[in-house]
């Protein structure tokens, strides 16, 4: 994709004929400030304040007990996920909003490995790749652990490709659809293919996609898929995650955290435990209302967008930064971890800085926010929604400026803090 956006002013033009720009009003940011972290926190939909404050003063503090009830909280985390399995185009499948990515990578993987017990009772292999976030390879850790059944995990990496890595002995491959550090984007369809091919099930990571790639997990016939809602979803700080299960497994997935609000009858108070039908399944225990409330809003924002035309803006911004920061900085200081190919990347562009932490600590100086991730990498989420052409040219700038004066060596941007 080229772009033709040489100036700061045909930037400004660009924003002046986007079709998604008005969705930049429905969003809290401050004054002065030029976000690119939106796929790490999600920033502020307007409407979420006055939902919480509805949830709390009302729902909570009027209403107490009875809102399990008359306000549908007992319903909320599937009404919820329905709403997500129809963004994540996986309408047929069961999915609730409910714990974290960490905890449903637990529950989607101890399903997965039960129905394939079944089904091939030989087969020890996890399959995930190295450079997935390690929160999902400490789950897969922990699991194989725990069950003390012989498991192994298989890394897909430099020397290993997935069409090696996946073979007859591999029961469940868990990969991430877009790669947290580099941007680098998985075809969902094609490894799905492949896992099934094989006689495996496939779990669909999909944090740094949901809200910001389409996704169609029915079409691509995917078996599980877990994901979180603070990230592009803007479902506000810890926000409850999702797991979605293809309608094929619901009736047999049995996932290991059986806890009682995924009983049969629950006030039943029975001596045993009895999976419910359905995506309630997938729950645990009591769940928190208030952030569930405040989520649906960021969701409900992200239902409203056509998602062809956010990939659109989302290439052609991530297709920008890149050559901007190509064209208008100078030297090899920086080297681009991020695919070119557009079909190839999620919604951020990542670019290696030997000095990577110095250099985004002065840029969030300078009002520009992206994050750095170990090794050396600065990250920029862009976020269609709240993020437009001229926001991109003066993030570069801002780049440039860092770079060119060296101030990124200051003596405060050398200390890190405990989140980076
Ligand atoms: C952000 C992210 C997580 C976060 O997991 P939590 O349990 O919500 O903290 C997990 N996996 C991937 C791939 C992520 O990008």
């Amino acid at each position: 994709m080229v772009s033709t956006l040489t100036t700061r002013e045909a930037c400004v033009q660009a924003d002046a004929a986007d079709a998604l720009a008005s969705f930049r009003e429905r969003f809290s940011l401050p004054q002065g400030i030029i976000y690119l972290d939106g796929n790490s926190l999600g920033a502020l939909p307007k409407a979420a304040g006055e939902r919480a404050r509805d949830v709390i003063d009302r729902e909570w503090g009027t209403d107490l007990i009875a809102s399990w009830n008359t306000n549908d909280w007992f319903d909320l985390p599937v009404r919820i996920g329905a709403k997500l399995a129809k963004l994540l185009g996986g309408e047929t499948g069961a999915c609730v909003a409910t714990d974290t990515t960490s905890i449903n990578v637990f529950k989607a993987l101890g399903a997965a490995l039960e129905i394939q017990r079944e089904r091939h009772p030989e087969r020890r292999v996890i399959v995930s790749e190295r450079e997935n976030f390690p929160t999902d390879l400490y789950m897969v850790e922990g699991m194989i652990e725990f069950l003390d059944r012989g498991y192994e995990l298989r890394l897909i990496d430099d020397s290993l490709t997935a069409e090696q890595a996946i073979g007859d002995d591999t029961a469940v491959v868990l990969l991430t659809q877009v790669n947290y550090r580099s941007g680098r984007q998985w075809n969902v369809n094609e490894l799905t293919a492949l896992a099934h091919e094989r006689g495996a099930l496939i779990i669909w990571d999909l944090c740094h996609s949901a809200g910001a790639v389409p996704i169609a997990l029915d079409e691509a016939r995917a078996d599980f898929a877990v994901g979180c809602t603070y990230k592009y979803l803007n479902g506000g700080p810890g926000s409850p995650a999702f797991i979605w299960v293809a309608e094929r497994h619901v009736s047999r997935a049995r996932q290991p955290l059986s806890g009682w609000w995924g009983h049969k009858s629950p006030f039943e108070m029975a001596v045993s435990f009895e999976p419910v039908d359905g995506a309630r399944r997938f729950l645990t225990g009591t769940q928190p209302i208030i952030s569930l409330a405040t989520m649906e809003v960021g969701l409900d924002i992200a239902l409203e967008v056509d998602e062809q035309a956010l990939r659109e803006k989302s290439l052609a911004l991530t297709s920008l930064f890149i050559e901007l920061v190509e064209s208008r900085i100078a030297g090899d200081a920086l080297t681009l971890i991020t695919p070119r190919e557009a079909s190839e990347r999620g919604s951020h562009v990542s670019f290696v800085h030997a000095e990577g932490f110095s250099v985004m600590k002065a840029l969030i100086a300078r009002g520009v926010i992206g994050d750095y991730r170990e090794p050396g990498v600065l990250r920029f989420g862009v976020t269609p929604l709240y993020l437009g052409y001229a926001d991109i040219w003066d993030a570069v700038e801002a780049l440039r400026l860092v770079l060119e004066t060296e101030e990124w060596k200051a003596p405060e941007f050398q200390v890190r803090g405990a989140v980076t």
